[in-house]
């Protein structure tokens, strides 16, 4: 267990339960959020609009099949302080709960109707360690448990260790993560279609050094989902 862990256990024994957004104590049955915090999520149901903003950023850049976003990613949105605790202190479970929430509104769409697997962008096994678990997993996982649609992690790598991409340019960001990912098995995903996963997309560049990896698959379909858009 590493000083993290234990630092933010500590906090939850002296501070029990807020939540993130709005401070408020959580009732026992709320999970990580509160149920007014989580009514007001900006949610996009851009899973319904060919051509959402989230597609238009992409297109031209890889194939893929379709593109959806969970919610809209403000600096002082609801989502913002979420994200930060899924990321930066332990809190894992609002990943899955939001996963959850996702699968449930794609639920019966055709966008997810052909998805064979849900595929989380990967953490280079370093930066995991450190966090102890991977966020895009975690979101992942909700889905998964929403929808039903198998997880598969493991086959899509992150082979080189890069820096956070955080105070980096666009032009820069694609440099950082060009070649960093790989397909281990690329016939376990031959003539599949994969959901791929992550929290935010922003400029869309580790989204599509993802997609360069998992091409090396023959026939495969690719379709994205994340939790949050910044565009
Ligand atoms: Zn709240």
């Amino acid at each position: 267990m590493n000083l993290k862990i234990v630092l933010n256990e500590l906090s939850n024994l002296f501070f029990p339960n807020c939540c993130p957004v709005c401070d408020n104590k959580l009732l026992p049955s709320e999970e990580g959020v509160c149920l007014q915090c989580l009514h007001k999520l900006p949610r996009t149901n851009n899973f319904n609009e060919p051509d959402n903003l989230a597609e238009t950023l992409l297109a031209g850049r890889f194939p893929f099949e379709r593109v959806a976003t969970f919610c809209v990613y403000s600096k002082k949105g609801v989502l913002q302080p979420l994200i930060r605790e899924l990321k930066y202190n332990n809190k894992k479970e609002i990943g899955v709960l939001l996963g959850k929430l996702f699968g449930k509104d794609l639920l019966g769409s055709e966008f997810i109707k052909t998805i064979d697997f849900i595929v989380p962008v990967p953490l280079h096994p370093k930066k995991q360690k450190q966090r102890s678990y991977n966020q895009a997993q975690m979101i992942a996982d909700g889905l998964s448990e929403a929808t039903s649609i198998p997880v598969s992690s493991g086959n899509l790598i992150r082979s080189i260790f890069n820096p956070t991409q955080t105070t980096r340019t666009k032009t820069q960001r694609w440099e950082n993560v060009k070649d960093i990912f790989d397909v281990c098995h690329p016939q376990l995903f031959a003539n599949k279609h994969v959901l791929l996963v992550d929290d935010i997309i922003t400029t869309g560049s580790t989204l599509e050094a993802c997609a360069y990896a998992l091409l090396k698959s023959s026939g495969i379909k690719i379709s994205i989902a994340t939790l949050g858009e910044v565009l």
